[in-house]
């Protein structure tokens, strides 16, 4: 969420600056804004429109080969002009850009207040400038040393990008609890809160820690702590292209991820499925048999999307491994003081990996002595980093803010721990057998989903005109329809609810009329009569029943039957879910809705 982009290099900055934001549009923003030295001065090109306007505002001719730009997703004051950034010091000679929350801002503010500083903005971001143009008045030796000095009277998160129109040849960059990568060119240095900003121009990136600072000139950049003890880093090579960031012939990122998906879980797949012994080989787990057998509990940790993954995932390891497993979403969980218990596996799922509720709940593990393994789609990623060890999704980069290939992964690489903590423990070899077969034909069934893509967009449209829908399923088919509603929620702006099939009676059946359709998920498995109960009782109440089913169904039964192939019953909820991205997707389509930039959201959640 939100965006950052500096360069300082050889070349005009100002279009560099222009296409870094632009292809981070997805992330979801606000308001834009772009400063560059213009004839020694500091020229800021700052208001809430979009990238494209903000281009227009900044019109050519500016030759500066440095600056900073960002995207804003407002957190302290309205989306404004005033309040875009880059924000600065009274002076006009420090710009600041800044992802994140700075947490004592209203105290810092009412301290330079009182000190007689006038601020412009209701950002918690303008203190960093008057902080840093103070504290190089007090003597900081270099605009790094000032950044550091201000940073310490700074608590939350943020990653920042710092400029002063009087040093020309440096950026001073610093990172805590929100993302922060440097791209190395030849000549050249970037930065970037994400490297879809960067892939463009260099694939040599270096991720920076939290509590970690850095300056970069043209040529070379240093890191460095808060406590000014110098940091050695390792450069990477990105392997995404430019490419995983185009349309790529496609409307929508949403739907060009969606028929990405079969590719996406062979990826997932490939060298993971051990058909030998009937398991998966999960060789970024690094754990042994022996570690493995010795959790008693296993609990997902993730938000929205990847929370409902890690529902299915809780499942399946219940299932197979007959262990106690469950979900929780990682806002809470940081938040109620857990019980860490040493002998629950802990894993944090998370596309970006920098989800501020996982990576804090992960910390939060950490530091009370719990067994945590990272789930993220993103290799260098502060979860993944944090956690050392986990499951890489390998879904490629995901730009939609709906997730669809990312969320199928982690549905994937779920089962796979389930199928391997299972086989190390009571799962029977010939069921493990039948798990991985069907496990290797999963993208196959999926492609058969999405071919059939405009069957299913005739049942969405005869529903695109309600206002509210219910998404109903019950055990397997539970998490299938909390993330069908999510869904539909997100792109469509349809009111969606989920609910357990049974519960509908202890309340929700009250709502059910003719303008209540349900959305039912009905797989061919131990709870199918329980199923065609539900949808009897939803009909009896004059409401319209759209089935998701490999089943055969009564006739008359449902008004609307959404095909899903076969595969092993445990599988399904993987499979189910497929037709529901289709489902909300040709939905919103039908209602005009701007797919890749729903409103109110962004894509990965970097603040509280
Ligand atoms: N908290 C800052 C603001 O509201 C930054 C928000 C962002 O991350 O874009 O201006």
């Amino acid at each position: 969420m939100c965006g950052i982009v500096g360069y300082i290099g050889r070349r005009e900055a100002a279009p560099i600056l222009l296409e870094g934001l632009h292809r981070l549009e997805y992330r979801g923003y606000d308001s834009a804004g772009i400063a560059v030295p213009h004839r020694g001065r500091l020229r800021v090109t700052k208001a809430a429109v979009r990238v494209d306007e903000l281009r227009d505002l900044v019109g050519t001719g500016l030759t500066a080969k440095v600056g900073l730009a960002h995207t804003r997703w407002a957190t302290h004051g309205e989306p404004t002009d005033a309040n875009a950034h880059p924000q600065v010091d009274e002076d006009g000679h420090i710009a600041v850009v800044h992802n994140g929350i700075i947490e004592n801002a209203e105290q810092l503010r009412t301290k330079l207040t009182a000190d007689g500083v006038k601020f412009t903005s209701e950002t918690d971001t303008e203190s960093l400038a008057h902080l840093i143009a103070r504290a190089l008045r007090d003597g900081a030796a270099s605009l790094e040393d000032a950044v550091r000095t201000t940073l310490r009277e700074v608590e939350g998160a943020y990653g920042i990008v710092v400029f002063d129109v009087r040093k020309p040849d440096e950026l001073v960059v610093a990172r805590n609890g929100s993302p922060i990568v440097l791209g190395i060119g030849e000549g050249e240095m970037f930065v970037a809160s994400d490297i879809a900003a960067l892939v463009r121009y260099t694939q040599r990136v270096v991720y920076l820690d939290d509590g970690e600072l850095a300056t970069l000139g043209a040529d070379d950049f240093h890191t460095s702590t808060l406590q000014a003890t110098r940091t050695s880093k390792t450069e990477t090579m990105v392997d995404v292209a430019d490419e995983d960031y185009q349309h790529d012939g496609y409307d929508d990122f949403m739907r060009k991820e969606m028929h990405e998906q079969p590719d996406a879980v062979r990826r997932a797949l490939v060298g993971r499925l051990d058909e030998r012994f009937s398991t998966a080989r999960l060789g970024g787990l690094d754990l042994d048999p022996h570690e493995l057998r010795s959790f008693r509990r296993v609990k997902f940790l993730g938000c929205g999307s990847a929370y409902y993954a890690g529902q299915l995932g809780a499942n399946l390891v219940e299932e197979w491994a007959r262990l106690p497993a469950d979900a929780e979403p990682a806002s809470e969980f940081r938040y109620r003081n857990p019980v860490v218990d040493p002998e629950t596996l802990y894993v944090a799922v998370s596309q970006s990996g920098e989800t501020l509720d996982t990576l804090a709940a992960v910390q939060e593990l950490k530091r009370k002595g719990g067994r945590v393994i990272g789930m993220v789609n993103v290799v260098g990623s502060a979860v993944g980093r944090e956690c050392g060890r986990g499951v890489l999704l390998h879904a490629g980069p995901e730009v939609s803010v709906a997730s669809t290939k990312a969320v199928t992964n982690m549905c994937v690489s779920s089962a796979m721990l389930a199928l391997l903590l299972g086989r190390v423990r009571d799962l029977s070899m010939a069921h493990g057998k039948r798990i991985v077969a069907a496990m290797a034909e999963l993208p196959d069934r999926i492609a058969e989903i999405l071919a059939a893509e405009a069957e299913i967009e005739a049942a969405a449209v005869r529903f695109a005109s309600a206002e509210h829908m219910f998404f109903v399923g019950r055990v397997r088919g539970w998490p299938v329809a909390r993330e069908g509603a999510q869904k539909l929620k997100e792109i469509s702006y349809i009111h969606a609810e989920a609910y357990q099939a049974a519960e509908l009676k202890h309340g929700p059946l009250a709502l059910i009329d003719a303008h209540m359709p349900s959305v039912v998920i009905v797989p061919d498995d131990e709870v199918l009569a329980k199923n065609i109960g539900t949808m009897e009782q939803i009909k009896a109440r004059g409401g319209p029943v759209i089935a998701v089913t490999n089943a055969e169904l009564p006739d008359g039964l449902a008004d609307v039957v959404i095909r899903v192939p076969r595969s092993e019953p445990e599988l399904d909820p993987i499979l189910f879910a497929i037709p529901l991205q289709v489902f909300a997707h040709r939905i919103a389509i039908h209602l005009g809705r701007d797919i890749d930039k729903p409103r109110n959201l962004a894509k990965s959640v970097t603040v509280e």
